[in-house]
C-alpha cells in the first residue's frame, strides 16, 4: 500500500496499524485512514490525475487500495450541477452539486465506498465482511454481480457446462 500509514481516531488522535476496525478501542471516535502526505505532494500531480479513466479510479493514488479495482471500474465520473438559486440564497456565484444519483451500478454514492471496500477486501486477508446495513446491500449485491460476470466470462466453457439452448 503506497500512501497508507495506518488509522488514526478523529477525536484523541490514536494510531492504529492498518486492520478491519473502524472504532477507537480508547475513546470510542471513528478512526479514518492515514495518509503520507508528503510522499502523496511528491508523487501524484494534477496531470497524472487528468491523465487516469474517466472513473474514480483516477484517484486511486489517494485511496486506500493496493493496485486496480477489482469491482465497480465504473464509479464515479458522475456531473456537477450548477446550483444557481440555491447559490444565490447562500450569496454564491459558482455551487456545483455533484450528482451521485446517476453513478453506476446502482444510482447511489454507495457505490463509491463499496468499490473501494471490496477492492481492498480483495486485496487482503480479510477473511470475510460482516453484513452491510440495508441500503448499501444494494451496491455489495450489484458490485458482486460484476464481480462474478468477470469471473464468469474470463472461465473457458465446454460443452458439457453448456445448458440447454446454448448456442
Ligand atoms: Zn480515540
Amino acid at each position: 500500500m503506497g500512501y497508507v500509514l495506518g488509522l488514526r481516531c478523529r477525536e484523541c488522535g490514536a494510531e492504529y496499524e492498518q486492520q478491519p476496525t473502524h472504532v477507537c478501542e480508547l475513546c470510542f471516535g471513528p478512526l479514518e485512514v492515514a495518509y503520507d502526505y508528503d510522499a502523496i505532494k511528491k508523487n501524484i500531480s494534477r496531470e497524472k490525475i487528468e491523465a487516469g479513466p474517466r472513473s474514480m479510479w483516477r484517484y486511486a493514488d489517494l485511496l486506500p487500495v493496493d493496485g486496480p479495482p477489482s469491482v465497480g471500474k465504473q464509479v464515479g465520473w458522475t456531473p456537477l450541477v450548477k446550483a444557481e438559486r440555491l447559490g444565490a440564497k447562500l450569496g454564491l456565484r459558482n455551487l456545483y452539486i455533484k450528482n451521485d444519483a446517476v453513478n453506476h451500478p446502482t444510482l447511489s454514492f454507495k457505490d463509491r465506498v463499496v468499490s473501494v471496500a471490496l477492492t481492498r477486501r480483495a486485496s487482503s486477508a480479510i477473511p470475510r465482511s460482516p453484513a452491510p446495513p440495508p441500503a448499501t446491500a444494494n451496491s455489495v449485491a450489484a458490485q458482486a454481480a460484476e464481480a462474478a460476470s468477470s469471473a464468469m466470462s474470463s472461465s473457458p466453457v465446454t460443452g458439457a457446462e453448456q445448458g440447454p439452448g446454448a448456442a
